[in-house]
């Protein structure tokens, strides 16, 4: 059995029985934990297929956001033309994405910050490389963390069943409508000719069920840039 290194103020557990017995998404049974570990043999195993089983979500998530695959995560400008904005959006993809990337992320500072084995992870990574390559390289010492191994793992359940949901096909989608006037002034790059601007078209969201009236308008290619609502754009245009 490999031991696992933890910083000096990480208080190492010797629970006897799995602590993912009795919760909602772990087992009935009681299982023993592996030594040295709050976790039974099944548990660690799940740890694995459930990143790697989450590192597919933020691509197909980006998908029912953004006209483009991967748009979100490009550090390049973002090119786009009027006819390739996604004729509708998401939104419980938009909020499921931007959860998996934040708790995704605090993994890799977690690993950054304290695990002693040299890491290939890396925050300039996108979030579904970066759980592939934790589930590739750190999954025994995730799994194994005092205390926080169990509620990772709780956190991925979680996780998993909010992106099912959120691309269920009968999850509500906002209609999209090209607005023609304007184009997303998100800078994207600092040059030393000055900022780039995203420059995407403008799409406005109408809500299900909502008529012909945007809620809120939004960048097409990046749902991360500017996001007006539809009172402040009546107010200038
Ligand atoms: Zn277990
Ligand atoms: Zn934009």
């Amino acid at each position: 059995m490999t031991a696992y290194q933890y910083p000096a103020w990480v208080i190492p557990v010797h629970t006897a029985t799995c602590l993912r017995t009795g919760v909602r998404g772990g087992h009935d049974a009681a299982r023993p934990a592996q030594p040295g570990s709050d976790l039974c043999t099944g548990c660690h195993r799940a740890f694995q297929r459930l990143l790697i089983d989450l590192s597919a979500y933020p691509s197909v998530l980006a998908d029912h956001i953004t006209a483009r695959r991967g748009t979100r995560y490009d550090t390049t400008r973002v090119q786009s033309s009027p006819t390739d904005y996604a004729p509708t959006y998401n939104r419980a993809a938009d909020v499921a994405l931007a959860e998996l990337d934040d708790w995704t992320f605090s993994l890799v500072r977690t690993i950054r910050r304290e695990c002693p084995q040299m890491s290939p992870v890396h925050r300039s990574m996108r979030a579904g490389e970066a759980l592939l390559a934790m589930a590739r390289w750190h999954t025994g010492w995730l799994s194994h963390y005092p205390g926080l191994g169990p509620s990772w793992l709780g956190d991925m359940i979680r996780l998993q069943s909010m992106c099912r949901r959120a691309l269920d096909a009968h999850a509500p989608r906002f209609r999209r409508v090209l607005i023609r006037e304007g184009v997303c002034m998100q800078e994207v790059e600092d040059t030393d000719l000055g900022p780039i601007i995203c420059g995407a078209p403008l799409v406005g969201l109408i809500p299900p069920g909502g008529g012909t009236r945007p809620a809120e308008i939004v960048c097409s290619a990046d749902s991360t840039h500017q996001r007006i609502p539809i009172q402040d754009w009546i107010l200038t245009h």
